[in-house]
C-alpha cells in the first residue's frame, strides 16, 4: 500500500517518506533479519550482507585480484565493516534500480570511500558515474560483468550478471527488484510484456546452474502465492519445506539457481499449461499480467 502512494508522488518526496519509513522500521527492529553469509565459488566470493527489513545487499570479491564489488548498498557502515573485515579493495557500486531501499545509501558511501565506480540504468540513482544499457560490459577485478536491461518494476532497472574468464566456475546474477526466489517485483513502471521480456526472453537464458541472488527475502511469501497457483507443482512445497527451515535457522534463502527458479517460479513458468490454466490465459504475456494482478492482492 505505501509503495503504492509513494510512487504517484514526486521523486524527491517519495524518496524522502520511504526514507523516514525503512529508517522507523529499522528502529523497531532488533537486528539483522538473517546472518551474514560467505559463498565460496572457484573465483569470485559473494558475501550476503543483510540490510533494513528485508534487503539484501552483496559484497561480490573476485578472488585473484582481491577486488570487490557492492551490490545495493544501502547501509554503508555494514558495507564498509565488511569490506574491512575480508581486507578487499572495495572499487565498485552496482545499483539495480532507484527505489531508496536499494540506491538510497550511494551518496553517503562514496562520501566515506571516495572514488568508486556506480553502474546503474538510471538517472534518478545517486552517485551515478556511470550509466549503462544492455549487454554493457566491465570488469571488477578479472570478473566480466553484464547489464542486464530488464525495466519494468521500475523502468530503470539492471541486472548484473557476473562470470569469472576461467570455464567450469559458476555465474551468478544480481537481480534486485526483478527476479526473486519464487517471483518477481511489482510492475510499478512497466507492463507484463516487459517483465516477460526480463524473465523468460533474458534470465531464463541465462546458464541453469546461474546463482540468483535477488534484492529481497521474500521468499516464503512468494512460495505460499507459487502453490496457490500451482498446487500439484512437488517442487514448489520441497522449496517451501527447505526455506521454513532456513528462515527458523535466521539464514537466507537465497541463493538459488536458473534451473531451480524455472521449476517452482510461477512468474518464470507462465509458458507452462498449469500456470496459464490457473491465470485462465493461453497466451503467456497475458498470464504474466493475470499472476502478477491476483498476487498484488494476494493474502494467502
Ligand atoms: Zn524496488
Amino acid at each position: 500500500m505505501l509503495a503504492r502512494i509513494v510512487n504517484s508522488l514526486p521523486f524527491g518526496l517519495s524518496q524522502q517518506i520511504t526514507k523516514l519509513y525503512f529508517q522507523a522500521l529499522i528502529r523497531n527492529q532488533r537486528g539483522a533479519h538473517s546472518s551474514q553469509e560467505h559463498f565460496i565459488y572457484k573465483n569470485m566470493d559473494v558475501k550476503i550482507l543483510p540490510a533494513l527489513q528485508d534487503n539484501y545487499m552483496y559484497l561480490i570479491v573476485d578472488k585473484a585480484t582481491n577486488e570487490a564489488a557492492i551490490v545495493d548498498p544501502v547501509e554503508p557502515k555494514t558495507v564498509l565493516e565488511a569490506v574491512q573485515k575480508q581486507g578487499v579493495k572495495l572499487t565498485t557500486v552496482l545499483t539495480t534500480h532507484h527505489h531508496w531501499d536499494h540506491a538510497g545509501g550511494n551518496e553517503d558511501l562514496v562520501k566515506q570511500h571516495p572514488g568508486l565506480q556506480v553502474y546503474g540504468g538510471d538517472d534518478r540513482i545517486g552517485a551515478l558515474t556511470q550509466k549503462v544499457q544492455h549487454n554493457y560490459k566491465f570488469n571488477v577485478g578479472n570478473l566480466n560483468i553484464q547489464c542486464l536491461f530488464t525495466p519494468c518494476h521500475t523502468s530503470g532497472h539492471i541486472c548484473y550478471f557476473v562470470t569469472a574468464p576461467e570455464e567450469g566456475s559458476e555465474p551468478a546474477v544480481f537481480t534486485g527488484d526483478t527476479l526473486f526466489l519464487g517471483g518477481c517485483g511489482r510492475f510499478f513502471e512497466g507492463t507484463a510484456d516487459q517483465m516477460y521480456k526480463a524473465l523468460i526472453t533474458i534470465l531464463s537464458k541465462l546458464p541453469d546452474h546461474t546463482n540468483v541472488f535477488c534484492g529481497h527475502e521474500y521468499s516464503l511469501q512468494n512460495l505460499k502465492f507459487a502453490s496457490h497457483v500451482e498446487p500439484h507443482n512437488e517442487e514448489v512445497h520441497k522449496k517451501i519445506a527447505w526455506s521454513k527451515q532456513q528462515r527458523e535457522d535466521g539464514k537466507p534463502t537465497v541463493p538459488s539457481t536458473i534451473a531451480e527458479e524455472k521449476l517452482y517460479n510461477p512468474f518464470m513458468r507462465v509458458t507452462e499449461p498449469s500456470v496459464q490454466k490457473h491465470a485462465g490465459k493461453q497466451d503467456p504475456i497475458e498470464a504474466m499480467k493475470a499472476i502478477r494482478l491476483e498476487k498484488d492482492h494476494f493474502k494467502g
